[in-house]
């Protein structure tokens, strides 16, 4: 059975695809574009609200790395969100972005004094990663209450999901305090009862590929401290739990499963007395918000056989689809084949491998799929790209950014779409490549031997 809103996501991006050729979004001079479904993305924040709401206070956010576009920011923000941001930069998009500093949680292991300072001057809520950060913490207050709330980044130390490098609560993640080591528990407590101004737990136990009932275990051990330090310092000093984000996303189809709803769901069952409403709750989600609302397309260039296997040529490879082409296995994309004026192809099928631009063999992002027949010009699209793919983007083979437009469709079906970032130009490439320093490196041969630069000109002419 497909759910009514799998539907209406497939019908609005197959028009916005058709609607992309047609306003000459994707042609050969831009052969590779990334598409956002609007309405996706505020259904997804609806339905997140409406899963949490209840006595607790709940305050979510975005993770920002999820897709780090400004006006993608701007219309989280606009729609109830906050934003969770883990570097500079990330945390500059948000201020432009138009979140206040009371809607944006700072998280990341390697906080520097300065980043700590800002942070604490602008009432920023963050979360310590450990204890040499704590005492980072200590000296920049001397003595003063920070404005905004600073927690304690923990790691339950429940275990990995499927995905080593997403699973951040194995015994060894470098994130947080790892609560099962001998005497961390001690060590928290007394961290709390000698700081009355840390009132908050984090724990984000795991990304894509921790199965629900992983995260709950997680987020039980949080608030079973939380209840422990609460309990030995005889007050109520731990005020709020931040549970993370990492609500797995369903890649093989275009429904939202699990949903915030079957998540709220495994929560109540392992922890009730969370949402009681005695601690307030923040959320970081990212990729169960924007990844099935993104596709990424790209012209086939070329389809060619190589020793029995059908090949399509794309432009969409790893600077694109960066975890898919280096780790196809834990990152599978669906894809989906349209003709050249956008729509999508039926008839006979081929065992295909589709193909990137880089030089690289591996750069492939979908291998032996069953799809109907490729030629030149048609499209292939990356279904469920709207996280981590082209908003994160690796520039391998100094391959361009690409242009992303957001769309919506109106009653009668037709598009309009908006330009959410445009695509890097060459010229742009070519100037972040250290162009103004052109002549460093063969400044730095003259500068090194006075009255002899002409020795290397003569060894390399010989
Ligand atoms: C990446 C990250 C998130 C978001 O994870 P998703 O799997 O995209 O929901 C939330 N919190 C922290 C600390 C993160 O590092």
């Amino acid at each position: 059975m497909t759910s009514a809103s799998a539907r209406r996501r497939r019908t609005a991006r197959d028009a916005a695809l058709a609607a992309a050729v047609g306003e000459g979004l994707l042609d050969a001079r831009s052969p590779l574009v990334g598409l956002l479904d609007v309405d996706g993305v505020l259904a997804a924040v609806d339905r997140l609200h409406d899963a949490f709401r209840g006595p607790a206070a709940v305050q979510h956010t975005f993770a920002a790395k999820a897709c780090s576009l400004v006006p993608v920011l701007r219309l989280l923000a606009r729609a109830g969100m906050g934003c969770e941001v883990a570097s500079p930069g990330e945390l500059e998009l948000a201020l432009e972005a138009g979140f206040t500093a009371d809607r944006l949680v700072f998280d990341s292991p390697a906080k520097t004094v300065g980043e700590l300072r800002f942070a604490l001057d602008q009432g920023i809520a963050f979360n310590v990663d450990n204890f040499q950060e704590l005492e980072r913490v200590d000296a920049l207050l001397a003595g003063h209450t920070p404005r905004g709330p600073v927690g304690l980044r923990v790691n339950p130390q429940v275990g990995a999901g499927a995905i080593g490098a997403m699973s951040t609560a194995t015994s060894t993640s470098k994130f947080g305090v790892a609560l099962r080591d001998e005497g961390a528990v001690q060590a928290v407590v007394d961290a709390f009862a000698a700081r009355p101004w840390l009132t908050r737990l984090h724990a984000h136990v795991g990304s894509q590929g921790c199965p629900l009932p992983l995260i709950a275990q997680g987020i039980r051990a949080a608030h079973e401290l939380a209840e422990h330090i609460n309990t030995a310092l005889g007050r109520r000093q731990v005020t709020s739990l931040d549970i993370g984000g990492g609500l797995p996303v369903d890649f093989d189809s275009d429904e939202d499963r699990p949903g915030y709803a079957d998540y709220v769901t495994e929560l109540r069952a392992a922890v009730p007395e969370l949402f009681d409403g005695r601690y307030s709750l923040v959320t970081e989600f990212g990729r169960s918000l924007l990844a099935k609302n993104g596709t990424i397309a790209s012209l086939v260039e070329y389809t060619k056989s190589s020793g029995g296997r059908r090949i399509a040529v794309t432009h969409a490879g790893a600077q694109v689809a960066t975890r898919t082409v280096f780790m196809p296995d834990a990152w599978p994309l669906r894809a989906g084949v349209y003709d050249a004026a956008g729509h999508p192809k039926r008839g006979a099928t081929e065992t295909v491998d589709i193909a990137g631009p880089c030089c690289f063999a591996g750069d492939l992002t979908a291998v032996a799929r069953e799809l109907p027949a490729v030629a030149p010009g048609d499209i292939v699209a990356l279904y469920d790209t709207g996280a981590y793919y082209f908003s994160n983007h690796f520039s391998y083979n100094s391959l361009p950014r690409p242009a992303v437009h957001g769309y919506r469709a109106d009653a009668e079906g037709r598009i309009r779409f908006a330009l959410v970032r445009a695509a890097q130009t060459v010229r742009e490439v070519v100037e972040e490549s250290g162009a103004a320093q052109a002549d460093a490196l063969v400044g730095l041969l003259a500068a090194d031997r006075p009255g002899s630069g002409a020795a290397h000109e003569d060894g390399a002419a010989a």
